[in-house]
């Protein structure tokens, strides 16, 4: 299955990525994660996206392209048969692509490696709830960016530049719309409803793997 988790800050789309991913059998792939890995090896350009993080601006394309690339080939790769039969592989991104021109190179990327995308998957919730669970977390998350000016930077950022992709998606056929006010358990179940009305034919059977 190969899904992206389209998603404001504070929507819980790094606890669904998860699930998801145990779910299917998908590399959950969470371009935030890894970006920030690449912070703190403090190699090549690990302080400049730290210090985009730290703003709360989003990392250029190119360098996200560089960082993530090479992990989508590689969870492409190891799509193969898994128990029962059913199918195991692919991959969650969560938080990538994040602007349009990351869409576009994500597609490219797809064709390239002979994929399509199954869904897009957008959780919405209203602003003040997101900055609330932000500022919630923000004792225990020990993150550069859980501060109250820069999560009202990182919303707008949202905004403007990945809001777009919602509608991108929505005319591909693929957009699953789901609501992110809810608790996590109900999150992830409407998710797996909507997902399994999907005509798609690698899912596997809630409850099997
Ligand atoms: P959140 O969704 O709560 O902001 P993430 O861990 O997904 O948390 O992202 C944290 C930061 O990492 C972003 O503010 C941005 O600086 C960087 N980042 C993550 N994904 C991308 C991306 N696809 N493109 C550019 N920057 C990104």
């Amino acid at each position: 299955m190969r899904l992206l988790l389209l998603a404001p800050p504070g929507a819980g789309k790094g606890t669904q990525g998860e699930r998801l991913a145990a779910w299917s059998g998908a590399t959950h792939i969470a371009a935030g994660d890894l970006l920030r890995a690449e912070a703190q090896a403090g190699r090549g350009l690990g302080h400049e996206i730290a210090a985009y993080q730290a703003r709360g601006d989003l990392v250029p394309d190119q360098i996200v392209l560089d960082v993530l690339t090479p992990v989508v080939v590689e969870a492409a790769a190891t799509e193969g048969p898994g128990k029962s039969g059913t199918a195991r592989g692919g991959y969650i991104l969560d938080g990538f692509p994040r602007t349009l021109p990351q869409a576009v190179a994500a597609a490219d990327l797809a064709a390239r490696l002979g994929v399509t995308l199954d869904a897009a998957v957008y959780l919405y919730a209203a602003d003040k709830v997101l900055t609330r669970r932000l500022l919630d977390r923000a004792s225990q998350s020990g993150r550069s960016d859980d501060k109250a000016d820069v999560i009202r930077h990182r919303l707008r950022v949202y905004t403007e530049t990945t809001g777009p992709l919602v509608p991108y998606y929505a005319e591909r056929g693929i957009l699953v719309a789901v609501d992110a006010d809810q608790p996590p358990d109900s999150v992830t179940a409407d998710i797996l409803a909507r997902l399994s009305a999907l005509p798609l034919t690698r899912l596997p059977a809630p409850g099997i793997e």
